[in-house]
This record gives C-alpha cells, structure tokens and sequence, in this order.
C-alpha cells in the first residue's frame, strides 16, 4: 500500500466550532491511524484478518468507551469527541472502526446502562483497557431486520438461567471473551444476559468468505444449554428498546465514521487527480472529474455539519432516535456514493490494494446494511415524520 499521505478536507472551516481539547483527540486518533493501522491495514484485509496487534493502541486513543465514566475505566469525554475518535478510526478502516463501535457502544454501553454497579466493575474497566473483548448478539439467522422476533431464549432454573439459541453476522465473535446477548425470558420478554468465553455449551464459529469488512472477525454465538450464573443479567432494562438504545450510541458512531472513511477517499482521489496526465494534462482539469470532486467535498461538509449538530444535541440529552438514523442513513449512503466515485477517478489503480479506496467501499457494503439498513432508516424517518409505521 502506497504511503499514508492523508490530509484532512475542512471545507468550512469546521475545526473552528471544535474545542482545542476535541482537536487534540482527534489529532491524537489521527496520528495514530496514520502510524499504526495504515501499514497493516491492507494486508490484514487481504488476508481476513482482525489484526489484534492494534487493539492496545485502540484502548490508548480513548477508542474502547469514550464517554464511559473514567472511574470504570472508560476517557470520560463528550459525544463530539467520541464522534471525532470514529472519523479517524474509520478513516483508517471502517472494520477496525466496527471493533471499536461494538466494543463500546454495544458491550460498554448496556453495562454501564442496564447493569449494576457489580456488573460495571466487573467487565467495564477490563473492557476500556482492550484486556477483554466483547460483542453483541442481537442478529439471528431468521431475524435481522425484525430482531423483535428474535427465538434465542433463557429459563429460569432456579439457581440459573439455561440459554438457547444462536447469533448470526456477530463483529467480533470469533475472538471475544464476553457477548452481550439478547434473548428471551419464558414471557417472551427481552432482556441481555452477559455470556463470558469458556462457559459450557457456547460456541463462537467464525463467518468465511466476506468481501466486505474483511480486517474485522464476524461469526456466530451458537448457545446450546449454556448455564448463565444469575448474576449475569442486566437487570436495569428489558423490552426491545434495550439493544435498540445501545444501538442509537453506536449508529451515532457510524455517523461520523463514515465520513472518516469519505475523506480518505476523497482525498486520495483529489491526489490522484491532480498527479495524473492523461491527453497532456492532469484528469483533474477535465469537468467531469472536477464534478465528481465537487460534488464529493459538498456531500462531506454537508455530513460533517449534520453530525456537528446531532453531537452537541446528544450532549445535551436531546439526540433522539429518528435523528440518530437519518444522519448514519444519509452519511453512509454519502460515503458509499464517495467511494464508488473516487474508485472511477483512480481507473484501474482503483482496483488495487496499493490505495484504500476499494476497500473502503467493500467495507462501507457492510455499514449500510448493519445497524438498521439503509432502508429501514428511510422508514424510521417516514414514521417519525408521518406518525404512521410502515415495517408491518
Ligand atoms: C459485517 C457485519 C457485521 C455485523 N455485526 C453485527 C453484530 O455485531 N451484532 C448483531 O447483532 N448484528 C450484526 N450484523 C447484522 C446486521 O445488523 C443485519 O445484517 C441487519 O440488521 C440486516 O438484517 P439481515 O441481514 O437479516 O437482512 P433482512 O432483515 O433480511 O433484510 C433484507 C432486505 O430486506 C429489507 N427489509 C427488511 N424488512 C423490511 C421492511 N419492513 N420494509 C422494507 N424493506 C425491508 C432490508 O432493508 C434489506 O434490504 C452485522 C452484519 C454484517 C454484514
């Protein structure tokens, strides 16, 4: 892969509307990506490899549980900043981004939230530190879309719970040493149950064959009468709203992450284009290609304003859940739109792994169909705005 020679587009001069402490983070998560991630990225894709030699410099940025109170380990940041440490990861790698998000916002998150002070001093400081790595299992092989449907289920035996069930299309399964799972009591109500490694019956197969997010490991959580001890249920909240509550923070995540993974191709275009002649002159000079650069820093200063915005509103509390989905819709439908675009400016260098833009827009397959696909956020958004839900 061709030297990392990333400059961040500021089109709008956005930096001036961040505080001097969230442009330290972001630098610091910035030099990072460009020391340790951009070197091994390529090659971890190729090979389909989660590569866990990055995983303490992951915890060293803030990266596992950003605004995870620091007494249980966590930065203790605001949500901007969070944001910020997203755009530069997925800058990298939207996979080793998805690492990231999972770890904190779909493991942290509910056991800050949903646990109790037992459970938060048991995982979350082991977590923050990247000692321990965790996932989550909502998705099941008959339910994605409609995890409400969801069969994996626990009873009640007394001095246990027995859980059933299995997990499809889980981040981090292969190598996790806890899952936060979501499954059924005998009233059919949803709770999550914290699942550790090297409980009897639970089995963590790994998912072969993607084209997509290859440097982040995806597989199953296979329960077959897995004992939980009773201790491991989080007790603070049940019902779907739940997962669906972790996955507001991590889609807020993915929100600023996907311009990470835009500007990296944006900007490896705009290089490209002004260094390579064709008919006499840079392509950069045709208005074709200018048009499609155009076009690709407005559709990012666009994203970064929307998720300004949606960060200073989730700091004050005020972020709702339609909000968080149109703004991972569009930014990943943005990032997606960039990338297949800056790969046509590349040519056939497009194609290669000696630029990230391939990547990239093989990972980005992947961001706009997890976390709510791309569809279902349209409808999140015609239900809030209409009143009238359109998913039955
Ligand atoms: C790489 C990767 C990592 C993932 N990591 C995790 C993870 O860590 N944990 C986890 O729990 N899950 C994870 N997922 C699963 C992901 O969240 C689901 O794939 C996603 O929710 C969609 O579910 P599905 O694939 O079953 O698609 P389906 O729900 O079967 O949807 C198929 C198509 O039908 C459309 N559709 C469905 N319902 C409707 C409707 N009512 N109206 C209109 N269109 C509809 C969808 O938009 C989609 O286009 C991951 C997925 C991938 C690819």
């Amino acid at each position: 892969m061709k030297p990392d020679l990333f400059e961040a587009p500021d089109y709008y001069n956005i930096d001036d509307l961040l505080s001097e402490e969230h442009k330290l983070i972001r630098d610091a998560a910035r030099a990072w990506v460009k020391r340790d991630v951009s070197p091994i990225i390529e090659e971890a894709a190729q090979n389909a490899e989660f590569p866990k030699s990055i995983i303490p410099g992951l915890a060293e940025i803030g990266a596992f549980g950003p605004y995870i109170p620091e007494e249980y380990g966590g930065a203790g940041l605001d949500q901007i900043s969070y944001g910020l440490i997203m755009q530069e990861i997925e800058r990298g790698d939207s996979g080793v981004r998805s690492t990231a998000s999972v770890q904190s916002s779909l493991v942290m998150y509910p056991i800050w939230k949903y646990g109790n002070e037992a459970q938060r001093n048991k995982y979350l400081p082991k977590l923050a530190s990247g000692e321990w790595m965790g996932s989550f299992g909502l998705t099941e092989p008959d339910h994605g879309s409609n995890p409400g449907g969801m069969v994996t289920n626990f009873k009640d035996m007394g001095d246990h719970y027995l859980l059933n069930g299995a997990k499809l299309w889980i981040s981090n399964s292969p190598f996790c040493d806890v899952a936060v799972v979501w499954a059924k009591n005998e009233e059919g109500r949803i709770h999550g149950l914290v699942v550790e490694r090297g409980m009897e019956g639970f089995s963590t197969p790994e998912t072969h064959n993607k084209w997509s997010l290859r440097a982040s490991a995806t597989g199953e959580l296979i329960f077959q009468d897995v004992k939980i001890p009773k201790e491991n249920l989080l007790p603070n909240k049940s019902g779907l709203g739940a997962p669906l509550g972790c996955l507001d923070s991590a889609r807020y995540g993915i929100a600023w992450g996907a311009i990470g993974a835009a500007m990296d191709c944006y900007d490896t275009a705009l290089r490209y284009a002004k260094e390579r002649i064709q008919f006499g002159k840079p392509i950069g000079a045709f208005q074709l290609q200018q048009k499609k650069l155009a076009e690709m820093i407005t559709e990012i200063t666009k994203a970064q304003l929307l998720v300004l915005r949606l960060g200073q509103l989730k700091n004050e509390g005020k972020a709702t859940t339609a909000q968080i989905s149109m703004a991972k819709r569009n930014n990943v439908d943005m990032a997606l739109k960039i990338a297949r675009e800056a790969r046509q400016i590349l040519g056939a260098m497009g194609i290669t792994g000696e630029y990230s833009i391939m990547r990239h827009m093989m990972n980005l397959e992947s961001v706009i169909t997890y976390e709510g696909t791309h569809d279902i956020h349209l409808l999140i958004t015609g239900m809030d705005i209409t009143g009238l839900n359109a998913f039955k």
